[in-house]
């Protein structure tokens, strides 16, 4: 009698488990209702943009390595990661494509207009940009986060991101989040919005480590440990269904 009681208990336990981290998960990443715990039902909406691609590499490292291909991988680990979270992502591109057309005149401009428009269209709570840095000085090296110097909470974002990739990539990166005042998809999004940029390519040493998978993975794993970070820490805007502005 006693152990048919042990394994109702332990039967018990478990969906309690269950139940309860269900609920974490839906309390931590879905909007609610203003004033009340009524869940929307609509997850938490952030856009990865993995910066340049097609006719345009970006940065090419003193390795050779095109740094629309580094942008590319570390934002889909960032993607996978999100999504382990409930988040829904919207990526701007998922391949090695421009967003432009053959018929467009100015394709540097029509492939930003459609990165905003994915921005401002998709109702993101978030928006991400990923970059590579280069410099004329081998030795200058170190992540570094922008956000847009009217945006209070790309501000918040940007610091707890630069913080968090400190912490995780421990490189003696003393570097600090950095404003920008006129950085096209800084200024065009209407959602907090952060480029990150994870690396210098013409670092020697930082252009390998951009191209070595477990650095890759332990960059977006800070990213994403950013993102949270903040979700969490703005959870009486974000949840309540609010949108918080840029
Ligand atoms: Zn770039």
């Amino acid at each position: 009698m006693k152990r048919y009681f042990n394994i109702v208990f332990l039967v018990f336990i478990c969906f309690a488990c269950i139940v309860s981290s269900e609920r974490f998960t839906s309390v931590m990443n879905y909007k609610y209702e203003i004033g009340s715990d009524k869940p929307l039902g609509k997850p938490i909406t952030i856009v990865i943009d993995p910066g340049h691609g097609g006719r345009d590499p970006g940065k090419v490292g003193v390795n050779n390595a095109l740094e629309k291909d580094v942008n590319l991988v570390i934002a889909m680990k960032l993607k996978n990661l999100l999504e382990q979270n409930d988040i829904n992502v919207i990526m701007t591109r998922t391949e090695d494509v421009g967003l432009y057309s053959d018929a467009d005149s100015n394709k540097k401009r029509a492939d930003m207009n459609a990165r905003v428009h994915i921005i401002r269209d998709s109702g993101a709570d978030l928006a991400i940009s990923i970059h590579q840095n280069s410099f004329t000085e081998e030795y200058v090296k170190g992540a570094q986060v922008f956000y847009y110097s009217e945006s209070a909470e790309g501000k918040r974002l940007a610091e707890i991101t630069q913080t968090q990739i400190v912490k995780t990539i421990a490189d003696g990166n003393h570097r600090k989040a950095k404003s920008n005042t006129n950085y096209f998809m800084l200024t065009k999004s209407n959602c907090p919005m952060v480029i990150v940029e994870c690396g210098y390519m013409s670092n020697i040493r930082e252009a390998a480590l951009l191209n070595d998978e477990d650095y890759q993975e332990k960059m977006a794993y800070a990213i994403h440990l950013a993102i949270m970070s903040y979700i969490n820490r703005n959870v009486g805007a974000i949840h309540q269904g609010e949108r918080v502005s840029a």
